[in-house]
């Protein structure tokens, strides 16, 4: 099973369900971090990695040589990653999206593939037990993607070798990096806080990830701020809200301090330990509504 903890909007407690979540999961769990901008899964589970490996991605190296500057690259190149004027041809890798298409179009061959490093992923794995996988953007790197995807393709070879679940914690937001980081998974979670913000923000993820047509199910978190009524969202669109977190000062200092809320506050526990076994019955979670109304 793989199940994506999202949020519209960062600092919602994402990275508390996510991290919790994968420390009571009833079965062998990868927790993958895909906010390869800014991960932080890793700060709060302390794994002891064992793996590492740079990313890269194909970029078109040109033979000045070989070149007639027909043009054809930069006709086909929607990114605008090559030009040519004249009898001068310019390339600019970090534009590039590696889609390999004008090394395909060159009639003279003059165009070969190259490597652009996009960052690292790294694995390893927590109290010996629990697996993480995890991306590092490079400094200067602009496209997060290729990279997410390098992250879920190793995170998937690892799983599959253990027969274990994956957790991801996607990045916020509502962007192609947050579709992308959804987009495997068999069930969404939405980690929310019932605040003007927070609720506005929710709302947006539930509409952006709406039609990839996946099962998506709520956690409310510091559920007793704020008077957004999230629950009557939630029922208007067969969104089940299957966790409630209080706003409790402990949570607060746990974060602050780095550790896993579901280890570090036992009292806690029960509440993650029902959310694992609610999401491992996600056969129950009803598909969301394919549109939201008006009203909602
Ligand atoms: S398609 Fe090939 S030959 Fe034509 S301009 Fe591009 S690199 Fe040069
Ligand atoms: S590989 Fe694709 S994106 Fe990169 S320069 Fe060539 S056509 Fe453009």
């Amino acid at each position: 099973m793989i199940v994506a903890v999202a949020s519209g909007k960062g600092g919602t407690g994402k990275t508390t369900v996510a991290a919790s979540l994968s420390w009571v999961w009833k079965r062998p769990v990868f927790a993958v971090d895909l906010d390869v901008e800014e991960p932080n899964l890793h700060l709060f589970l302390k794994p002891r990695f064992t793996g590492r490996r740079t990313a890269t991605l194909e970029v078109p190296l040109a033979d000045e040589a070989r070149c007639s500057h027909c043009g054809a690259c930069a006709e086909l190149c929607q990114f605008k990653a090559i030009t040519v004027l004249g009898t001068v041809r310019l390339t600019f890798p970090e534009m590039c999206h590696g889609c390999g298409g004008c090394l395909a179009v060159c009639p003279e061959g003059a165009l070969a593939p190259g490597r652009r490093e996009l960052g690292e992923v790294l694995w390893g794995r927590v109290r010996g037990e629990i697996g993480l996988c995890m991306g590092q953007l490079r400094v200067g790197e602009a496209l997060s993607p290729p990279l997410m995807r390098a992250v879920i393709a190793q995170a998937r070879e690892l799983a599959l070798r253990d027969g274990a679940d994956l957790v991801i914690d996607a990045p916020p937001g509502t962007s192609c990096p947050a579709i992308q980081a959804v987009s495997p998974a068999d069930l969404i979670v939405l980690v929310t806080e019932p605040t003007p913000f927070g609720f506005h923000d929710f709302r947006l993820a539930h509409e952006a990830f709406l039609p990839l047509g996946k099962p998506m199910a709520v956690v409310v978190n510091r559920a007793d701020l704020g008077e957004e009524d999230i629950h009557g969202y939630c029922r208007r669109l067969n969104l089940p809200v299957l966790a409630e977190i209080p706003h409790d000062r402990r949570i607060a200092r746990a974060y602050a301090q780095g550790t896993v809320v579901a280890a570090e506050l036992p009292e806690r526990k029960d509440l993650f330990d029902r959310l694992a076994t609610e999401i491992l019955g996600h056969g129950d979670v009803p598909r969301p509504l394919p549109e939201v109304p008006s009203h909602a």
